[in-house]
Formats: structure tokens, C-alpha cells, sequence
């Protein structure tokens, strides 16, 4: 039984294929990153958790937004492993738990999603013991998060470049959380694997809800 109109599929359908299209296309690029601060896996780990996301794409698009995230928060757990895989998976079943049922994602209010997020990301430093500046997803997670609760005019449009210099700003940080934090100084002067690919994700889902 459908959950959503045709049009909240569309939606949800075009945002899923945006969000998991992106990273499989990046995949060599934040495995790059990876090998110079991590084990190299990061790229495959995404590949492989949102190829299953894509090859699921049409049914998740018929749930409702907040079962769709937690279904795509478990696929996520299951199938990208590494640190990233519980720690996106919570991520997104989080999203989903906050958001609740009866919101969809054409209509989503940038201010109820600003609150969903920030709980997410609660769930998401539980998890991982960790919080912003120690180099990890939540240095992207975090100033967007805080991008979308300010608000303003043409959100979609400031929101990629938002997350793409906090990705850029954790090539100078010293990492204190997952593999990296091994190499202690010798881990400043490269980008964090994972918060490319966090930017990766927004910067396609804000394409695709503006397109
Ligand atoms: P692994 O480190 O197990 O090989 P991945 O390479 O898939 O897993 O993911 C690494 C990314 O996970 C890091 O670049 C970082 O952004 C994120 N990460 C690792 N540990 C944590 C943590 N405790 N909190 C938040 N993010 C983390
Ligand atoms: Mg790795």
C-alpha cells in the first residue's frame, strides 16, 4: 500500500537517486581520501551501501519520508560497515524517527527539518562518542545543520557551498575520532573521507529539491 501521493514519490524518488548517485560517483575520490589518512574503504563502504539504497529506490520512494529514511538508515547499517556505516545508518533512522509520520519531502519545512537534523546529529555523537572538530562527518553535519535552523533566502542554493568548506576546513584539523586520529599530527593537511561525502549528500539533495 502506497504511504505517499505520486508527487511526494517523485520527490523522495528524485532525492534518493540524487543522494546515491553522487556517491557512487565520488566513490574513487573519498577512497583517495581515505588511503591517505585511513584503510582506503571508505569509497567502496558508500558504493556499496548506496548501490543497495539505489537498487531499493523504487520501493523506498512509496513509503512515507520518515519510514523511507529509517528503511535507508538499516539498508546503510548493513550493507556500508567501516565506522561510516553505523554512524550514517544512525544518521538517517534518527532523521526518520525525528521527522515522524506525516511529513513528505516536497513540502518539508525548512524549520521542522532544521530540528529533525539537529537530533539526528545528537544520535549520530552518541554513537560515536564524538563531536565537531575532531575531524570527522559531524564537521559537515554540524555547520549545515546550523545553516538550515538560520534560515533565510535561497537555502538550496547556500547550503552546498556551506557544506563544502566545512569539508574543506577539516583538512587543517588534527583528527581525534575513527582511523584517522591513528596518525595523530601526521593526519592534518588532508581532507576527512567522511565529511566529503556528508558534503557530497547534501549538495545533491539540495540539487535535487531545487531541480
Ligand atoms: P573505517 O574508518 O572503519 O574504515 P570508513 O572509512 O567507511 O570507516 O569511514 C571513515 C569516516 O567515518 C571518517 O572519515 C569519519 O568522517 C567518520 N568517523 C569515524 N569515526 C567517527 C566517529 N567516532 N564519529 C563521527 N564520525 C566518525
Ligand atoms: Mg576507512
Amino acid at each position: 500500500m502506497s504511504g505517499s501521493t505520486a508527487s511526494e514519490a517523485a520527490t523522495l524518488r528524485r532525492l534518493i537517486d540524487a543522494v546515491a548517485q553522487a556517491v557512487i560517483a565520488h566513490a574513487e575520490e573519498l577512497t583517495a581520501l581515505d588511503q591517505a589518512i585511513g584503510d582506503g574503504d571508505h569509497g567502496l563502504n558508500m558504493k556499496r551501501g548506496f548501490e543497495a539504497v539505489q537498487a531499493d529506490a523504487a520501493a523506498l520512494a512509496e513509503k512515507p519520508l520518515a519510514e523511507a529514511l529509517r528503511a535507508i538508515g538499516m539498508l546503510l547499517v548493513m550493507k556500508v560497515g567501516g565506522a561510516s556505516g553505523p554512524l550514517y545508518g544512525t544518521l538517517f533512522m534518527a532523521l526518520g524517527k525525528a521527522i515522524g509520520g506525516g511529513a513528505d519531502a516536497a513540502g518539508l519545512d525548512a524549520g521542522v527539518l532544521a530540528g529533525a537534523f539537529a537530533q539526528a546529529i545528537e544520535a549520530v555523537k552518541a554513537r560515536g562518542k564524538s563531536q565537531e572538530g575532531q575531524k570527522t562527518m559531524l564537521d559537515v553535519l554540524v555547520p549545515v545543520q546550523q545553516a538550515l535552523q538560520a534560515g533565510g533566502a535561497d537555502l538550496l542554493a547556500r547550503l552546498p557551498s556551506v557544506a563544502d568548506r566545512a569539508a574543506y576546513a577539516t583538512v587543517a584539523m588534527r583528527a581525534i575520532r575513527g582511523r584517522a586520529s591513528f596518525l595523530g599530527e601526521r593526519s592534518v593537511g588532508h581532507m576527512d573521507p567522511g565529511a566529503h561525502s556528508a558534503a557530497l549528500m547534501v549538495a545533491a539533495a539540495c540539487g535535487a529539491l531545487e531541480g
